[in-house]
This record gives C-alpha cells, sequence and structure tokens, in this order.
C-alpha cells in the first residue's frame, strides 16, 4: 500500500510565534485521531523549521519548501540539504510552480536539488504541473512528462523510491479553481503510467502522487477518491489548524 500523504506548504507566511502555535494545534488535532494511516507534514519557511520541528510530535513530519542546489560554500542566503536534515526534517518540496516562476528554476537546477535532497536523505516532493495556456491547447500531458523526465528521471530506481510527486496545475494554485475530480485522475494515471514505463509497474504503484490547487475540506474528499490521487499539498488551507484537519480526514 503506498503512503497516503496530506502536506501543508506554508510558503511566506506565519512567522515563528504563529507558526509553532499553528503547529501545536495541528499536531492536537492529529495526535487526536483514532488510527490515523495519513503522514502529515509541515513545510514552514527556513527559518522556522527548527522550531515547529520541536513544538511537534512524532506525528507530523516537516519539511522544507525549497533545498539548494550545491552542497555547500559561497551561496549567500542558500540553505543546505544538509542543513535542513539537521533540523530533523524528513521531506524538500522541490520544483513548486512559484519557484519555477518567480526565481527561474530550470529543469536542470531543479534535478541538482533533488540530487542535494537525495544525498542527504531529505526526501523530495516533486511538484510538477502545467499553466492555463498549456492545459487549454491539450498540451498538459507533454508538459507534466518532460518535467518528471528531466527532473527525476535520471534517478536510479532505488532513488526514485524515495521521491513524492505532487502534481499542481498552476491555474488551481491560490485561484480558488481546483481541477475536477476527473480531471485529477486522468492525469495522475497518466503519470503513474509515466513512472510504470520508466521504472516498472511495482514502483509505479509505490509511489505517492499528491495532488495541489485549491484543495480544501469541501473537495478533499471527492479528490482523494479517485484511485491515482494518495493525498494533497495544500497551500492556503493549510494555514488554518481545522481546515487542514478536514483535508487530512478526506480520504
Ligand atoms: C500550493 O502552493 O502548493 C498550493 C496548492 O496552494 P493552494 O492550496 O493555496 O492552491
Amino acid at each position: 500500500m503506498r503512503q497516503k500523504i496530506v502536506a501543508g506548504n506554508w510558503k511566506m507566511n506565519k512567522n515563528l510565534q504563529e507558526g509553532v502555535q499553528l503547529a501545536q494545534e495541528i499536531d492536537k488535532l492529529v495526535s487526536e485521531l483514532k488510527n490515523n494511516d495519513v503522514k502529515v507534514i509541515l513545510a514552514p519557511s527556513f527559518v522556522n523549521i527548527t522550531e515547529v520541528k520541536k513544538a511537534v510530535s512524532s506525528k507530523i513530519s516537516i519539511s522544507s519548501q525549497n533545498v539548494a542546489a550545491e552542497a555547500s560554500g559561497a551561496y549567500t542566503g542558500e540553505v543546505s540539504a544538509s542543513m535542513i536534515k539537521s533540523t530533523g526534517a524528513e521531506y524538500a518540496i522541490i520544483g513548486h510552480s512559484e519557484r519555477r516562476m518567480y526565481y527561474g528554476e530550470t529543469d536542470a537546477i531543479l534535478l541538482k536539488k533533488v540530487k542535494q535532497a537525495l544525498a542527504n536523505n531529505l526526501k523530495p516532493i516533486f511538484c510538477i504541473g502545467e499553466v492555463l495556456e498549456e492545459r487549454e491547447s491539450g498540451k498538459h500531458f507533454d508538459v507534466v512528462k518532460k518535467q518528471i523526465e528531466q527532473g527525476v528521471f535520471e534517478l536510479s530506481a532505488d532513488e526514485f523510491k524515495n521521491v513524492v510527486l505532487a502534481y499542481e496545475p498552476v491555474w488551481a494554485i491560490g485561484t480558488g479553481k481546483t481541477a475536477s475530480s476527473d480531471q485529477a485522475q486522468e492525469i495522475h494515471k497518466f503519470i503513474r503510467d509515466t513512472v510504470a514505463a520508466k521504472y516498472g509497474k511495482a514502483v509505479a504503484e509505490e509511489t505517492s502522487i499528491l495532488y495541489g490547487g485549491s484543495c480544501k475540506a469541501s473537495n478533499a474528499k471527492e479528490l482523494f477518491a479517485n484511485p491515482d490521487v494518495d493525498g494533497g499539498l495544500i497551500g492556503g488551507a493549510a494555514l488554518v489548524a481545522g481546515e487542514f484537519l478536514g483535508i487530512i480526514t478526506g480520504f
């Protein structure tokens, strides 16, 4: 059985005190769940990772929102995978569309980031997804395939087993527009088939593929009911503990 995952990407929201408080609220709610089989991940800003990690129980895992492409050295302002790992974090979001769009992160840079994460035992949550014009012109399958091929298909099967994929249609992120349940299943199945063609069916069946894009408590159930949707990468709705819990319990 592949892992169900709900990950909250806090983006550039929550200062230290607010982040610790939100993490404690989420931790309390998750700890009260009976028989929870969903991995819950919080991704605060770099600067708050250490304290957020200390504020939660072992029921919550921590992710960064980014990672440096280089191992160490004269890269002012960057945060290395080994620094992230040393806080107790287990995951690193890589290739979020905001990083691709606003910070010029190319597939080649993202591959370096993925390798840095894996070399430091951080599991990449690798984001892929098309913009609106690509969806409207029917290019979304090609776009997503290329992003996967160039971002993670250089990995060995053993390395790839540590990768979580997150399909996030850019037109649905923070817009209130969500992919329909059918659209999500269609492209998640395509992504799984793409992984199967490269690494084999067994690896593909074990790969968690998350949906992201205006997912909230009210639509999570419908999205997560699809056989190839293994959870969500959540932005706005991850900033309110009760709403985030409603997503976690959406399976
Ligand atoms: C995201 O940025 O990963 C995301 C899915 O954002 P939102 O849920 O706010 O659309």
